[in-house]
């Protein structure tokens, strides 16, 4: 499609944009980019910052799928916009509903790629876990999605599609501000954020806007494994909560469990915490850790922690993770009473370190978990495969939902 018959350069990519038929999805578009798209279809100029305002607030606030149901514009530019234009969802090829009422979808995209989003009831709260890659370069041995090898970023579209989806299924739009189910957004889905930043930062944006999606900013959480050199810029750029996958408090045991550990050292990790913009009492950084029998679990690496986060001084609290297991890791979850010791010990410490409750583990929803179908096996996976065939299976009692990805 030509977006731009009156002989503008297109400023949008067309790769990442195009629907099946060649229309540009505006789907993911933010204000500057949705502006232009409507200039480059020849509707007049003095029109184009109103009209480019109504689109925006039937795709984002209203969640419209057809430009013929936006009432307020007129006939001829809907006519225009259904000409040059689509507002496409990804497509959902499954949707998995576990008994807790969690919700996993598996989400396949225009070019085939797939990735999952999770969606996860509370009492006072809905939140949603929002993928940010097609697998992950980082190979946290715990995790499920890091034994794919990273397909691709996902565009800031797809991040943001991820919020349209769930709002769909959960039948949210017509209420879109009062009966919000979707309360919350943790970016610890597949993939690494913060090795994704452009499009992340883009898609929170367009999420968080006033006249959009209204997300506070306040209910982002964004979870990284300790990408020092982007940890300050997220804080000041996106200005959302950080949580850190943290996992181990030495860092021979991090190194080993989480790669990354000796490109960013626990050091480094911590110092970044300690500078990160606008974290106080009141909006402390999450320290995820998932509970890995004989690994991390000991009564030493509790008082460890303590030390770690007063050392740093910094304004934390800790989410205990129970494992989730999943075919072939080699990891167990650590014996219940010792996850309960290990959380006495922090709470005795002063910090606040309650232990995840587990969710969704019947639809492997559940932190670590995540892993689409389009996987590409990495060495290290098809290894570890081949080494669990002896090993013992693990009992699915030993699952239970937290968050470790991202
Ligand atoms: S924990 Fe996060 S960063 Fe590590 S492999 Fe999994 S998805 Fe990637």
């Amino acid at each position: 499609m030509q977006i731009t018959p009156n002989g503008h350069e297109p400023i949008i990519s067309p790769r990442v944009n195009l629907a099946a038929e060649g229309k540009l999805n505006l789907l993911g578009l933010d204000r500057e980019d949705l502006k232009a798209a409507i200039a480059g279809i020849g509707v007049p100029e003095k029109q184009v910052k109103m009209r480019a305002g109504q689109v925006w607030h039937w795709v984002y606030h209203r969640g419209v799928t057809s430009f013929d149901d936006m009432s307020n514009v007129s006939k001829d530019v809907r006519a225009k916009l259904a000409e040059h234009f689509v507002i496409e969802r990804p497509q959902i090829v499954e949707a998995q509903y576990s008994n807790d009422g969690t919700r996993k979808y598996l989400i396949r995209f225009a070019d085939g790629n797939e990735a999952e989003t999770v969606y996860i009831p509370e009492e006072d709260r809905g939140t949603l876990c929002v993928s940010s890659q097609v697998g992950c370069t980082l190979n946290c041995k715990f995790c499920h999605t890091g034994t794919m090898r990273l397909v691709r970023n996902l565009t800031a579209g797809e991040i943001v599609a991820q919020m349209m989806i769930a709002r769909d299924d959960l039948d949210e739009w017509k209420n879109p501000t009062e009966g919000r189910r979707v309360t919350n957004i943790v970016m610890m889905g597949m993939g690494e954020p913060l090795y994704n930043f452009d499009n992340v930062k883009k898609a929170l944006e367009i999420i968080m806007d006033e006249e959009g999606i209204q997300l506070s900013r306040r209910r982002i959480t964004l979870s990284t494994s300790g990408v020092v050199p982007h940890m300050e810029r997220c804080g000041k750029e996106i200005g959302v909560n950080l949580a850190v996958s943290l996992h181990a408090v030495r860092d021979d045991v991090r190194s080993d469990i989480m790669p990354i550990n000796k490109k960013y050292s626990l050091e480094q990790v911590l110092t970044a915490c300690a500078n990160y913009p606008g974290a106080h009492n009141a909006r402390r950084i999450t320290f995820e850790y998932a509970m890995l029998k004989g690994v991390n679990d000991s009564d030493a690496d509790a008082r460890e922690l303590v030390r770690l986060i007063r050392k740093y001084k910094l304004p934390a609290k800790v989410n205990l993770i129970p494992f989730n297991p999943w075919p072939g890791t080699e990891y167990q979850c650590s014996d219940w009473d010792q996850i309960q010791r290990f959380s006495d010990i922090v709470y005795e410490g002063g910090i606040s370190a309650p232990i995840r409750t587990p969710r969704g583990r019947d639809i492997m929803a559940a932190c670590g978990q995540l892993k689409s179908a389009s996987e590409k096996k990495s060495k290290a996976q098809l290894a570890r495969e081949a080494a669990a065939n002896d090993a013992p299976h693990m009992e699915a009692s030993d699952s239970a939902l937290g968050w470790v990805t991202g």
